[in-house]
C-alpha cells in the first residue's frame, strides 16, 4: 500500500504522474525508446522543454518580459547566481533573514556587493515572520525566501515596492496564485512542488540582466540560458519531463487558485489539531506566520516523541520527523498531498 508521505523533499507527486513518469522510461510516447536515451535535441524533447515552459508561465502568468529556465545546481547555486547576475560590488541588495536557506543566501551574497539585512528572525529561532522593516528605495533587489521549509514558516504575502524581489520559493512555488510583477527574480529547487530533485526552476525579467561589469562565467550567466532556451549544454532531461507532467497535473486540477484552496484546507486540519490538542503544540510564533506547506510542531511532553513517531510509522505516514537541525516533527503538505492522507495524520494524532 502507499504510504502517506509527508516528506519535506524530495517530496510526494501525484500517483497519475508517477504512473506516466515510469512508463516513459521503458517506452516514451510510442517510440520506442525510453525517455532516458533520446538526444535533448530531439523534437520529443524540445517539445517536452517547451510545453514544461509554456505550463510555467500560464501557472505564474510570467510573460515574454520575463525568461522562463531550467537550470541545475539547486536552489543553493542560485544564492551564489542571483547575486552574481544582478549585485555589482557598489549595489546594496536587501535581505530578509528568515531562516537556514535565508542565511545561506545572505552570506553568497555579500562577495559581490553589499548586503543590508532588513529584518531577521534568527534571534528567536527563526519561529515568525518579520513584518517591522523599511525597503530602501536605493536597493538594488530584495531578497525574500518566500516558504522556510525547515521552521514551518511562510510569508503569508510581499511588500509593495518599487524594488524588485528576488524570491527563493522553492517550497511554495506554485502553491497558490502571484503578483508576478513584483518580482525581479524567482528561482525554485524542483523537488517539492514542480517535480523531482534535479531541476531548478528561474523566473527573470530579462531587462534587469547584462547591466553588470564584472565577468561573469559561461555557464553562470542567465543570459546563456536564455540564448539557447536551458540548452547551452544537456539539460536534465528526466526531471524536466516529470516536472512537465506534474504541472499539466496542476493545471488540470484547476491551477494555482485551486492548490492555495486545497493547501489551506490541509493546512487548516493540522494546525486545528495542533491547537486543540494538549498532546502537541505548534513551534510557530504566530498564526501570521504559519506555513500552509510545512507544519512544525513538537509533543507538549518530549518524552511522548518515540512513541508519536511509532504510532506514525505503524498507521504507514512517512517523512514526520522535523529538520535534523531544528528535531520535533514537520508535516509536509505540498500541492499533491491529498486531504485524506492529512485526515490520517489527525486521527494519529487524535487516537495518540
Ligand atoms: N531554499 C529552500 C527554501 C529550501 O527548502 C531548500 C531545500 N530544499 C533549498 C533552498 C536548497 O535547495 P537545493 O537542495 O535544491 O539546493
Amino acid at each position: 500500500m502507499k504510504k502517506h508521505n509527508f516528506s519535506a523533499g524530495p517530496a510526494i507527486l501525484p500517483e497519475s504522474v508517477f504512473a506516466e513518469a515510469s512508463e516513459a522510461v521503458r517506452d516514451f510516447n510510442g517510440m520506442g525508446l525510453s525517455i532516458l536515451e533520446i538526444s535533448h535535441r530531439s523534437k520529443q524533447f524540445v517539445a517536452v522543454l517547451e510545453e514544461a515552459e509554456q505550463l510555467v508561465r500560464d501557472l505564474t502568468d510570467a510573460g515574454e518580459d520575463y525568461a522562463v529556465l531550467f537550470l541545475t545546481g539547486g536552489a543553493s547555486s542560485q544564492f551564489f547566481y542571483a547575486p552574481m547576475n544582478l549585485l555589482g560590488p557598489d549595489h546594496t541588495a536587501g535581505y530578509i533573514d528568515t531562516g537556514t536557506w535565508s542565511a545561506k543566501a545572505i552570506k553568497e551574497a555579500k562577495a559581490f556587493g553589499q548586503v543590508e539585512v532588513l529584518a531577521s528572525s534568527a534571534a528567536d529561532n527563526y519561529t515568525y515572520i518579520p513584518t517591522d522593516y523599511e525597503i530602501p528605495a536605493h536597493l538594488r533587489y530584495l531578497h525574500m525566501t518566500s516558504n522556510n521549509t525547515v521552521f514551518g514558516t511562510q510569508h503569508p504575502d510581499f511588500p509593495d515596492t518599487n524594488v524588485p524581489i528576488v524570491c527563493d520559493m522553492s517550497s511554495d512555488i506554485l502553491s497558490r496564485p502571484l503578483d508576478l510583477h513584483k518580482f525581479g527574480l524567482i528561482y525554485a529547487g524542483a523537488q517539492k512542488n514542480i517535480g523531482p530533485a534535479g531541476v531548478t526552476v528561474v523566473i527573470v525579467r530579462k531587462d534587469w540582466l547584462g547591466e553588470l561589469k564584472r565577468h561573469i562565467p559561461t555557464m553562470l550567466d542567465y543570459r546563456t540560458h536564455i540564448k539557447k532556451n536551458s540548452s547551452f549544454n544537456t539539460p536534465p532531461v528526466y526531471p524536466i519531463y516529470v516536472s512537465m507532467l506534474t504541472m499539466r497535473w496542476v493545471t488540470e486540477n484547476g491551477g494555482v487558485a485551486a492548490m492555495a484552496e486545497r493547501n489551506a484546507a490541509k493546512a487548516k486540519l493540522v494546525y486545528d489539531e495542533i491547537d486543540s490538542n494538549p498532546r502537541f503544540k505548534g513551534t510557530v510564533a504566530n498564526a501570521y506566520s504559519r506555513s500552509t506547506m510545512n507544519a512544525t510542531f513538537v509533543c507538549t511532553d518530549e518524552a511522548d516523541s518515540d512513541k508519536f513517531l511509532a504510532a506514525c510509522q505503524e498507521a504507514d505516514i512517512n517523512g514526520i520527523k522535523g529538520h535534523r537541525s531544528v528535531g520535533g516533527f514537520r508535516a509536509s503538505m505540498y500541492n499533491s498531498m491529498e486531504l485524506k492522507s492529512v485526515e490520517a495524520l489527525v486521527n494519529v494524532m487524535q487516537t495518540f
